[in-house]
């Protein structure tokens, strides 16, 4: 028998478990760490609440959840409760799918000043992730801006825009609906450092924000590059500009029709964050482009700002014995391979890129690597006993461990505490969670 150990139970460590089933069928037992008592990471809080066909692949995770050889085992810090040796000496594998929860920091002065949060924060408290749910953002001011222009800027800007009828059907969580309807924020400045061709925006995801009830997209058309250049861009990219282009072309009473304004400011770089305790502005330098790179050119400026969501990417987090890539932010491996028996993949591997399906063919390959390893002898199997040991472990520690049954409860109490029309209502701590299993 194999084991492999998971941790991480978003969408690169159900890909994982996924393919180790079809490569290794009965002869492999699967257990998926969570320090969460609930599963899914990402697909329950990173993507955005009123993408739900998006979430719908945690069916498919489901799925290879309630199969014999796969458990999941939540409430379980990796690092904390039990370390990656330990873990080692248990089972064959071990895999980190832990993801790149921590924002990537602007490294500017001011970045500390109240009412400014990475991503990864805010994104967190309007999906009732229990590390952020508290974070309690002012949206008492006028003026908003989001520093970055890829998906997440996109879906932060969105929230920021929308009216709580627009949420219907979402699983946003009651305290930010309640926030974000009674908000005051009517100007979101999008902030680019680089300009219309560089942005990361996928043409699906920018188009929604054409498509919003009280908000609309501000371009101005100077900030766009002769429409022939736009050939020379890979399609998805050259989909994205056509839909800047429709935006900046939208006659001005149109736009003025909705009473908030999102605005995409090209070419300005974030230099610090202003302000006296509480941020008041975003002072910027004007930028063009040098061989596609920004440069500065002197001329400053500054930006309104109550509040300020930076959008720029992320990190993993470190744990003790785990060799880590400071500059790139994640682990140090080799296509995955850590050390023997170590291994990564997903965000934790290859840096936060890519969508939920990226992390399918990143799972598939992590396992053909691992058989690989067991076949030519890198990876023996000294005996080790995978869950039986772990099991052990956990009641000497008296780890209150979170199994995929005691889950269903918890998301049966979350579906009967649904608003009207909502497909759940989460649980934002993690005592409430545990209380629910129980
Ligand atoms: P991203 O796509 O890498 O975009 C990051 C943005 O931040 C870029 O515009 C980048 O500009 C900017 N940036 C980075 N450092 C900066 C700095 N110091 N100052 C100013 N701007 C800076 O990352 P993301 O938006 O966090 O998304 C992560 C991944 O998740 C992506 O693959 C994304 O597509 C995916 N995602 C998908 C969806 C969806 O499909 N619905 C939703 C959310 C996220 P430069 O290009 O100039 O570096």
């Amino acid at each position: 028998m194999r084991h492999i150990a998971i941790i991480g139970s978003g969408p690169a460590g159900y890909y994982t478990a996924e393919a180790a089933q079809k490569e290794f069928g009965e002869g492999v037992r699967v257990d998926i760490f969570d320090k969460l008592p609930v599963p899914y990471g990402l697909i329950r809080t990173g993507v955005a609440p009123d993408h739900q066909s998006i979430k719908g692949v945690s069916r498919r995770y489901e799925k290879t959840a309630l199969t014999e050889n796969v458990r999941f085992v939540g409430n379980v810090a990796v690092g904390e409760d039990i370390s990656i040796a330990q873990m080692q000496d248990m089972y064959d594998a071990v895999v980190l799918a832990t993801g790149a929860p921590q924002d990537r920091e602007l490294d500017i002065p001011g970045e500390d000043l109240a009412n400014t949060f990475g991503s990864a924060a805010f994104v967190g408290w309007y999906n009732g992730h229990p590390q952020f749910a508290d974070l309690d953002p002012d949206l008492s001011g006028t003026n908003a801006v989001v520093i970055g222009m890829g998906n997440v800027a996109l879906d932060v800007a969105r929230m920021l825009s929308k009216k709580e009828q627009e949420f219907d059907g979402s699983d946003i969580v009651g305290h930010a609906l309640n926030a974000l309807g009674a908000s005051n924020i009517d100007r979101v400045i999008l902030l680019g450092r680089r300009g219309p061709h560089q942005i990361m925006m996928t043409p699906k995801e920018l188009g929604e924000l054409g498509q919003l009830d009280h908000a609309a997209p501000h371009i101005d058309p100077r900030d766009l590059p002769d429409q022939a250049e736009d050939a020379i861009l890979e399609p998805g990219l050259r989909k994205s500009v056509a839909i800047l282009r429709e935006f900046a072309a939208t006659p001005e009473h149109i736009r003025a029709e909705k009473r908030i304004a999102v605005e995409f400011a090209f070419f300005a770089q974030p230099r610090a964050l202003i302000g006296d305790g509480k941020v008041e502005a975003v002072e910027v330098e004007r930028t063009r482009l040098e061989r596609g790179r920004a440069v500065g050119t002197g001329e400053v400026e500054r930006l309104p700002a109550d509040l300020v969501i930076s959008c720029i990417g992320y990190r993993t987090t470190p744990i003790p014995g785990v060799p880590f890539d400071e500059r790139a932010g994640r682990f140090a491996n080799d296509e995955g391979r850590i050390l023997p028996g170590l291994y990564c993949v997903g965000w934790a591997r290859r840096g936060p890129s890519g969508t939920i399906g990226t992390n399918k063919p990143d799972g598939f390959g992590i396992i053909e690597k691992i058989a690989a390893d067991m076949t030519d002898g890198t990876l023996q199997s000294k005996g080790k006993k995978g869950r039986e040991a772990f099991d052990a472990f956990a009641a000497e520690k008296g780890i209150d461990v979170v199994t995929f049954r005691d889950w269903k409860r918890i998301e049966e109490a979350e579906v009967k505490a649904a608003r009207e029309g909502a497909p759940r209502e989460k649980f934002v701590d993690i005592e409430a969670m545990i209380k629910a299993v129980n």
